[in-house]
């Protein structure tokens, strides 16, 4: 009884001029004492589940080179239920428990495939634990009047609807609950996100090697603005950022002062992790509506693909949290162009943006990274550096466009 695959559906979907849409939300949960304390079990359970069988499964390897495949995990986990010494993990979500051994065998799929590394056990001193449970014979359901959420062995746990969220379901939902991930935070954070999937009509076609050029937007993504772009617009990095970051790393600085373990450091450690958590919702939301303006504005919109794995590694604080705004900037921006229908197109980030200009295309290689504004010495043209960037990378993404062969 193989799962179908999401291409598998959406194969035979085709034929009928249909598609999947997966999208997802997230929203904050008010859980009881009783159920917070359920939700801990859980995910302990599901941490135990998944350890469990990557465990056996490395040694069942090691000892004779053969696959301990889910299936089977799965039938001998279930008598091992029975047995008293394991009987606690029968009072938890079973499908909670299965998803993890399914977690597990993904986990090797995308390691065999060369997406990830080798699968590691799940530790239990993360500031965020969750667990991930499957609908099935509608056990999860959303009441949006109500503002609850009905899930397996917790029942109806308070929800808190956003502004956002009601304009969202003004018609209901949309679509089917495919997986609920219950997490919560060690600031005290309770959440719950929904999977869903939708059967949609496919789009026609657009032939974009058409568009008219004023419908492309070529983006210089930067350390100085969060971008600029070839119309010579520029959107500014949210200033709360900067400030919050400041309070981060003087919050940090405290903390080495802190005995481990003492109830100042303990209470610093949960402000650190709040704010954290504040930090990232906040950018989320900028990301959201930066991404949704460019999408609503544009047809085409051309980005640099940045070499985000390589970036990570930069130390710097602001180097690092830009890295992963641009990442997430880049999902947010390709699946929102690709519902309504709209192109993205990535160029190679080693192609030369900004030591070009955009009217010669004579090259100044004498031009340094700190010199903001400068003259073309072929042509006399006074550049913002961050605008020929743009332009050049709009033209890059014209160039891919109107080659038939190189557009994917
Ligand atoms: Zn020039």
């Amino acid at each position: 009884m193989a799962r179908k695959s999401t291409k598998q559906k959406n194969e035979e979907l085709e034929k009928e001029g249909k598609v999947l849409r997966h999208y997802g939300f997230k929203l904050r949960m008010k859980p009881n004492e009783k159920q917070k304390e359920q939700i801990h079990q859980t995910v302990g359970c599901s941490r135990f589940t998944f350890n469990f069988y990557l465990g056996e499964r490395k040694e069942v390897y090691q000892l004779t080179h053969e696959t301990l495949n889910v299936g089977e995990f799965k039938k001998s986990f279930n008598v091992l239920k029975e047995h008293s010494m394991f009987s606690w993990l029968k009072k938890v979500d079973k499908f909670a428990l299965e998803t993890a051994m399914e977690a597990v065998e993904d986990a090797f799929q995308r390691f065999f495939k060369g997406q990830n590394g080798f699968p590691k056990f799940k530790s239990k001193h993360k500031s965020e634990q969750c667990y991930t449970t499957k609908e099935t014979n509608r056990n999860i359901k959303l009441d949006i009047e109500k503002q609850t959420i009905q899930l397996p062995k917790l029942g109806q746990v308070k929800v808190r609807l956003s502004k956002k969220h009601h304009q969202l379901f003004k018609n209901g939902l949309n679509g089917k609950i495919k997986t609920a991930t219950i997490k919560y935070h060690s600031s005290g954070q309770y959440t719950v996100s929904l999977k869903m999937e939708e059967v949609i009509d496919l789009h026609e076609t657009v032939d974009f090697s058409t568009v008219s050029d004023d419908k492309i937007n070529g983006l210089d993504l930067g350390l100085n603005h969060f971008y600029i772009d070839s119309n010579g617009k520029k959107v500014d990095n949210p200033k709360f950022l900067k400030t919050k970051l400041k309070k981060l790393a003087k919050l940090q600085r405290q903390l080495k002062n802190k005995k481990i373990g003492s109830s100042n450091f303990n209470k610093l450690q949960q402000k650190i992790s709040k704010l954290h958590l504040h930090i990232a919702n906040m950018r989320k939301d900028f990301l959201h509506k930066e991404s949704r303006k460019l999408v609503n504005e544009n047809q085409v919109i051309v980005l640099e693909d940045l070499n985000v794995k390589g970036m990570i590694k930069n130390k710097r604080l602001a180097r690092s949290i830009a890295d992963v705004s641009w990442s997430m900037f880049k999902t947010f921006v390709s699946y929102k162009a690709a519902w309504a229908n709209k192109k993205v197109i990535l160029i190679d980030r080693f192609f030369a943006s900004s030591k070009q200009c955009n009217g010669c295309k004579e090259k100044n290689t004498l031009l340094s990274l700190s010199d903001r504004e400068w003259v073309c010495p072929k042509c006399g043209t006074t550049h913002d550096r961050d605008i020929n960037a743009a332009r050049n990378i709009k033209e890059e993404g014209i160039r891919i466009l109107r080659t038939p062969l190189l557009v994917t």
